[in-house]
């Protein structure tokens, strides 16, 4: 361009003074704009423009940062302008200059002041084709719909005329030049339109800016509307807000302040000294908190679980000690009897003491309830220093009881470990986890798998609950676990722990529980003094013997206070007298109305098909009796009172053995198995019952219903008995003993192979006892079965 335009000729070129145009500034021919010069070079060129008739060219520069000094750091197209109004106010120029002609830019010279340029005028094309027609009308369509657009968003902009021009050029420079002024982006495309000299390339290029303007307007005002919708939303919550607070506030129940809250909330999070981790994490939450609305369902949510952090006792512990000696005291003072359990954990704790960490395995108490499996932990705590707590497992079929459940569940909360610590209020309690042998397993995890991270030193230093999601440090509690069965624990979890067992006890231990303990303590915690109630010795044994029966002392202990309680309405009602109150054998039916028990005693005569077991259930030993009987039938086995899988194979294996053995057991010549139904019952018949060793004993009641000879109502038997008739051993000997003993009974039958057992047994009650080791049922017969003179004829014949 520049070459051609010098090859022109000369009366359209001139010099004259040049004023570079500051970024994303365009002047084009045909309009007026505002200039305010600032750099000396541009305000000498204006004041010399002004002494010349106030022509001056305005021209953008290419590198918009650094002043022009060369020919290429300016465009090449520029605008020839008139200054038509100059103000000069307090140092600083305006001026009003109106754009006339495109010029090119050829060369320059520099005076002391200000550049001079040489410059060529561009002629106007003013042809109008029928496309240039047409693109016109485009052209000014498109600019009617961007400035529909552009006045949504920016209704206050100064209103824009559409020009009325026949000439395309001029038509799209005005147009231009009004697009121009509101965008800043993309002002190369606005230098394009300066140079392109025919009208209708030019309308073109403006058309594809318009429509591209048009659309970005349209993205503009969703934005705007979406933004402006969400202010009035909260314009409208914070309304309510403050309306709410002024209500409250009215009613004299000022609602706290959200920001004050968040601050409390931040100096409770500091205070408690949480990890690291839990810190950022709080703090991050009650950010998050501050900037929701204080009412929303969410805002709850997280208050919830910063209240749940900061509640964690993160740095809050007693001080442990273990003192033997003191702690042997404390066992004592707490417990009668249970020597070896005792000397046991005396034993665990020394072990504590030397290697002064928890790394150990975890203590287990077995045994039935009652017996003082929670107490002893009790005790322990007190010995060494912690705080108790206690959390129950039973029914626990879920891993997220254990571990909580995460936070995107709605109505989530942390585990039971990490309440439990919360109630403990301290980070080394000792935590009794009770009936560890009730959960179960099932689709929604293994609740033993969490349970033994919980227990695994290696990994409890950081147990990270679903619901908190950060670690916290169970490394210092003191776990110790109980239960009923030790088989129902799963085996993971069993290899973890020492396992104390506590069978249950005698009828003379209960007694000296109650004296000693139980009493006192009811007497105590019903407000009544040491002296006003007297419970002679066999009012407790009555109590024991009729009213409860159980391995443990739990219901004693609760049969005590009920009579305590009873005592104490008395002396309220009729005032204190000053003698005590005496409970006896004679008046005890007045308190605990008529004994609830007669079970469990041995039966009162030698009878015929009815022998007496020895069973080993949850709630300790027991004695059951077993019926049998024979009716004319279709060689059927009835067996009746809920017995499980096991015993009921057993009874099938007692009637084979005995039909294979029907000769030697004298059974009356003319039975025939197959026209005789046998029917087996075993009382109580709404308890479920299970197990092979009942195997000796419903042989035995079928025989003797078989042969009518009574069994001896003094004789109880346990073992599973195979179809050869071989005596197997059996579990839980020292239950069976002890329930033989409350009971009454002299002679028991045991399986030889259980001999060693009988160590554990007191020797008090060893001694009351004559014990029948056998190995096959032919000795168990001998023992158990009386001859009976009706054994000549046939009772079962008929
Ligand atoms: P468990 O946890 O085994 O079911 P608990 O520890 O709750 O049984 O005992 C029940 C009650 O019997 C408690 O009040 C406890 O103090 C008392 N108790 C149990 N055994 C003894 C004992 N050997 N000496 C004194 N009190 C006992």
């Amino acid at each position: 361009m520049r070459e051609n335009a010098i090859n022109q000729q000369a009366d359209d070129i001139y010099i004259l003074p040049l004023l570079a145009l500051p970024p994303g500034k365009f002047i084009f021919p045909h309009t007026n704009s505002i200039l305010v010069p600032d750099k000396p070079q541009s305000v000498n060129a204006v004041k010399y423009a002004l002494t010349r008739g106030g022509n001056i060219l305005l021209l953008n520069q290419r590198t918009a940062d650094k002043p022009g000094v060369k020919l290429e750091d300016f465009c090449e197209i520029g605008v020839v302008a008139r200054i038509t109004e100059h103000v000069e106010k307090s140092g600083s120029l305006r001026l009003i200059v109106e754009g006339i002609t495109r010029a090119v830019f050829l060369a320059f010279f520099e005076t002391d002041d200000f550049i001079q340029a040489k410059v060529q005028i561009v002629p106007e094309n003013i042809y109008r084709s029928r496309t240039v027609i047409s693109l016109m009308k485009d052209v000014v369509a498109a600019f009617e719909k961007y400035l529909e657009a552009r006045k949504k968003i920016r209704p206050t902009d100064s209103i824009t005329v559409i020009p009325k021009t026949e000439d395309p050029g001029i038509l799209a420079d005005v147009i231009a030049a009004s697009i121009a002024a509101y965008t800043d982006y993309q002002s190369e495309r606005f230098q394009e339109i300066l140079e392109t000299f025919g009208p209708k390339e030019r309308l073109e290029k403006l058309l594809n800016i318009l429509n591209e303007e048009i659309e970005l307007l349209k993205v503009d005002s969703q934005i705007e509307g979406k933004v402006r919708e969400q202010m009035h939303k909260h314009q409208k919550e914070f309304y309510l807000f403050e309306k709410m607070k002024a209500i409250q506030k009215e009613l004299g129940r000022g609602g706290q302040d959200p920001v004050t809250e968040c601050e409390e909330l931040r100096k409770k999070v500091k205070e408690v000294k949480m990890s690291a981790e839990a810190e950022e994490k709080a703090l991050h939450e009650i950010d998050r908190l501050e900037q929701i609305p204080p009412m929303s369902a969410e805002s709850g949510v997280i208050r919830t679980y910063v209240d749940y952090l900061i509640a964690l006792p993160w740095s809050t512990r007693t001080e442990c000690k273990i003192d033997i000696n003191e702690a042997e005291r404390m066992l004592n003072e707490d417990h009668y009897g249970l020597e070896k359990p005792k000397e046991r954990i005396l034993e665990y704790l020394a072990v504590l003491r030397l290697t002064d960490k928890l790394k150990g395995p975890i203590l287990c108490f077995i045994g039935p309830p009652g017996v003082g499996k929670t107490s002893l932990g009790k005790s322990i705590a007190r010995a060494t220093n912690r705080t108790f707590v206690r959390m129950s497992l039973g029914g626990v079929r879920d891993e997220a009881e254990i571990r909580g459940h995460r936070r995107t569940y709605i109505g989530s909360i942390p585990g039971r470990i990490i309440q439990g610590i919360i109630d403990s209020k301290s980070k080394n309690p000792l935590f009794l986890l009770d009936e560890v042998d009730k959960m179960s397993m099932d689709f929604r995890g293994d609740p033993a798998s969490a349970l033994l991270e919980v227990l695994d030193p290696e990994q409890n230093n950081t147990f990270r609950d679903h619901y908190l999601d950060v670690a916290f440090d169970l490394s210092e509690v003191m776990f110790i676990t109980t239960g009923n069965v030790l088989q129902a624990i799963p085996p993971a979890l069993r290899d973890r722990m020492e396992v104390i067992e506590l069978p249950g006890y005698t009828e003379y231990e209960k007694k000296k529980i109650a004296e000693l303990f139980l009493v006192p303590k009811q007497l105590e915690a019903n407000g009544l003094k040491k002296d006003s109630a007297v419970f002679s010795e066999d009012t407790i044994q009555s109590i024991i013997q009729e009213y409860t029966r159980e391995a443990g002392v739990r219901n004693l202990e609760r049969e005590i206070s009920s009579i305590c309680r009873k005592v104490a309405k008395k002396i309220v009602k009729d005032g204190a007298s000053e003698e005590p109150i005496k409970v006896s054998k004679e008046n005890i039916k007045e308190y605990l109305g008529i004994p609830k028990f007669n079970h469990g005693k041995a039966e009162e005569h030698d009878e015929i098909g009815v022998a007496t077991g020895l069973a080993f259930t949850e709630v300790g030993g027991d004695i059951i009796s077993i019926e049998a009987t024979t009716m004319a039938g279709e060689g059927e086995l009835k067996l009746t009172g809920r017995l499980g899988e096991v015993m009921q194979e057993s009874a099938q294996t007692a009637l084979s053995y005995i039909r294979s053995k029907a000769g030697e057991l004298k059974l009356p010549s003319d039975f025939n198995f197959d026209k005789k139904d046998i029917h087996i019952h075993v009382p109580a018949g709404a308890q479920p019952k299970e197990g092979p060793s009942a195997g000796i004993t419903i042989a035995t009641a079928m025989i003797s219903a078989l042969t009518a000879r009574p069994v001896s109502r003094d004789v109880a038997m346990t073992g599973e008995i195979t179809l050869r008739g071989r005596v197997l051993p059996i579990g839980g000997l020292k239950e069976k003993v002890l329930a033989a003993h409350r009971a009454g009974i002299k002679n028991i039958i045991i399986p030889k192979e259980n001999e060693k057992d009988l160590a554990d047994i007191p020797e008090e009650i060893k001694n009351s006892f004559e014990f029948y080791q056998v190995e096959n049922m032919d000795t168990v017969l001998e023992i158990a079965l009386k001859d009976s003179p009706e054994l000549k004829g046939s009772p079962n014949a008929s």
